[in-house]
This record gives structure tokens, C-alpha cells and sequence, in this order.
């Protein structure tokens, strides 16, 4: 059988290792970005640049090729679903609509009995005064939030007064969790009851931004059932094929709860690409184009450092020794904060 050409929407560093996952593959793609300079171009077979609701780019993109993933989750429900109509997207539009708003992906995962914090939707500033309880809380923008982008930490109500807030915008109030830890689980999920499933991930973030990954996660036994267990059920409830990552905390008294779901494959799943013998974008390709299935084998502890802002620049000069994998993101420009490459070190 011949291999269908992917189509990936978004061209940064995770469009960027999908692409080069699907050559590993023999999988043809072409990437639509709106971003000139997308880093990706680099490793797709073909590149379309244009604009999310340019609708004339979007069909010669379309004709190209013959299923559609995305890199990000951010892209407007109504375009995903008219691109559906011509060709299959995977994973399916329902489920971004479902995840892309915090409100809603909340709502959803404690309708299955999965805990997540406390929260709120707030839709005016005098909402927050009654929900003392949810103090101190994150205020997120239920949409288009990442890297901690659109959050602020609010401990009583005065401290509203100091923020710059357009609540026309909408908004989820959630109670701060006394983090003990953060874990994620990557799952590919093929079909029913089919899937590949990393050990979970042990997550430091500096400033809400993810700085290192690392495998094995030292949690309790209850703790990895518990969260292997949520990980599958949530992409079983979703009938989702691909990669997805759930994102946790643990709480200084050792409850787990769900903090979001990314439809996608995800930062602290780059490690997979050096310990274990398919990576979370090989596997993400394989089910979104109907390759084979192979077990997963993991070939070593590992320990991802996220490299940001200039901080490249110290890694481009570097030794890198046998046990380590750098990865250069080759994005144009340094920007603080921003994502520029990776490093992951096998450990023992
Ligand atoms: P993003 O979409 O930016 O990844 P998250 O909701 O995952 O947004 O928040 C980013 C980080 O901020 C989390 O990984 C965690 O470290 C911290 N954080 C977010 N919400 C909470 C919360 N309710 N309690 C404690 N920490 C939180
Ligand atoms: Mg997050």
C-alpha cells in the first residue's frame, strides 16, 4: 500500500520533528504556516506559507495532500473542520474544540470522575469577590494560553486591581495547587483499545515555562498507576488517534489531578526521541497514517533541558559529549523567553 502525503499545519520546532519523523518514514509532507521563515521548511518535502483563514492558500495546501495534522492546538475550530470536510484532519476537529478552551476541557475530564483543581469561568471582574475559596488562584484566558502567556497569580481581590485584564476576553479563575510535582504522560493512541504508552515524565518549570524533563519520574507506585490509568481514559473517551500528552500535578499530600491535555505531541516528550526506540512523533505519524504499530522499548533513562532565549547561543558553542543530543530549533531570531533547542542527556 503507498503511504499518504501529510499535511502538517504549523511550521515551529514540533512541526519541525514531525517532519523529520515522517522522512525516518518515507512519509511525504508539505507544511502550511504562517510564519515565512518557519523552521520546518527545512525538513518538509514541500512548504505552503499563508494565513490561517486564507482560504485560497488553505485549498492548494489541501490538494497536496491526502490526511492533515497540526502542531499546535490553537487553530480556529471552523478551519479545521471545513479542511475536514475535504480531507480527513487527525486528530479530529471535536476534540480541539474540546481542548482548546480551558473551560470546556475542564468540564470534560470531571464529567469522567477525573480530578482536576477547583476553577471557575469568569466572565466580570466583581465574579472573583465571591469566590473567595479560589484564593489564591491562576487567572488564565480560556483560549490561546501557553508558556504561562495570559496567566496571572491573584491572591485576594485587591491584587485585581493591579493587573491589566480584559475580562470581555473570558476567562477561568483555578485554585493554586500546592504543588508537590508536575508529571506528564504521553500516549499515542492507534485506535480502540490500541495504543503505546511512555512512563511518565517528571516537569520542572522556571517562570511556567518547562525547563527540564526527565525519566524515570520519582513518584509512587499509586501515583503512576493512577496517572497511566487517567491517560488512557481520556484518550479512549476521546476516540483520538495520534500522540496526545496529559499534563499533572502532584499536591504535597499526594493527590493527582489532571492540570490540561495537549492534543498534540509535546515538549516534555523530546526525550523519547533518544530513549526509546519510536519517539512520540514517529509514533504520532504512524497512527495518523496508518503504519504498522510496534511496540514501544525504552533504551535508557534520560534528562531534556530546554534551552531558552539566549541561552542557545552558550549551546551552539559547546562540546557535546557521546551521551548527549543537541537539538538547534534554527529559529531566525533570539528572543527572550522563546524556545530555542533542546538538550537531552541519556543518564543512567
Ligand atoms: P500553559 O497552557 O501555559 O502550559 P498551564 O495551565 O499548564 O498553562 O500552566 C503552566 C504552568 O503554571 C503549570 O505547568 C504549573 O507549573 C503552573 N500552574 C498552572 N496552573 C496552576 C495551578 N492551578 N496551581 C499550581 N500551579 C499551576
Ligand atoms: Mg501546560
Amino acid at each position: 500500500m503507498s503511504k499518504p502525503t501529510l499535511g502538517i499545519i504549523g511550521g515551529g520546532q514540533l512541526g519541525s520533528m514531525l517532519a523529520v519523523a515522517a522522512n525516518k518514514l518515507k512519509v511525504k509532507t508539505v507544511i502550511f504556516c504562517d510564519d515565512i521563515q518557519a523552521p520546518a521548511q527545512r525538513f518538509s518535502n514541500e512548504f505552503i506559507h499563508g494565513h490561517y483563514n486564507d482560504q485560497k492558500k488553505i485549498n492548494e495546501f489541501v490538494n497536496k495532500v491526502d490526511v492533515i495534522t497540526y502542531e499546535f492546538e490553537n487553530i480556529p475550530y471552523e478551519t479545521l473542520s471545513e479542511i475536514n470536510k475535504v480531507k480527513p484532519v487527525i486528530p479530529k476537529p471535536s476534540v480541539n474544540r474540546i481542548i482548546q478552551h480551558r473551560l470546556a476541557e475542564k468540564d470534560f475530564i470531571n464529567k469522567l470522575n477525573i480530578r482536576t483543581t477547583r476553577y471557575a469561568s469568569i466572565e466580570k471582574k466583581s465574579e472573583v469577590s465571591s469566590l473567595q475559596d479560589l484564593l489564591p488562584g491562576l487567572l488564565k484566558t480560556t483560549t490561546l494560553g501557553y508558556d504561562g502567556k495570559g496567566q496571572h497569580l491573584i491572591n485576594n481581590v485587591e491584587d485585581l486591581d493591579s493587573i491589566n485584564v480584559d475580562f470581555s476576553r473570558g476567562y477561568i479563575l483555578e485554585k493554586l495547587v500546592k504543588l508537590k510535582k508536575e508529571i506528564s504522560i504521553i500516549v499515542t493512541r492507534f485506535s480502540d483499545k490500541k495504543y503505546e504508552i511512555y512512563e511518565p515524565i517528571e516537569n520542572l518549570h522556571e517562570d511556567q515555562i518547562l525547563k527540564y524533563s526527565s525519566i524515570p519520574a520519582d513518584i509512587s507506585d499509586k501515583i503512576l498507576d493512577q496517572s497511566k490509568m487517567w491517560a488512557i481514559q481520556l484518550a479512549e473517551e476521546l476516540k483520538y488517534v495520534g500522540t496526545l500528552c496529559v499534563e499533572f500535578f502532584i499536591d504535597r499530600n499526594e493527590n493527582l489531578y489532571v492540570n490540561e491535555i495537549a492534543p498534540r505531541v509535546h515538549n516534555s516528550g523530546h526525550l523519547t526521541i533518544n530513549a526509546y526506540n519510536i519517539s512520540q512523533f514517529e509514533n504520532h505519524i504512524r497512527a495518523v497514517c496508518k503504519l504498522d504499530q510496534i511496540p514501544l522499548k525504552k533504551i535508557s533513562n534520560a534528562k531534556m533541558t530546554n534551552i531558552i532565549g539566549d541561552q542557545i547561543i552558550v549551546y551552539r558553542n559547546k562540546k557535546i559529549n557521546s551521551n548527549e543530543f543537541f537539538f538547534d530549533y534554527l529559529k531566525k531570531d533570539i528572543k527572550d523567553k522563546r524556545k530555542m533547542g533542546h538538550l537531552t542527556t541519556l543518564t543512567k
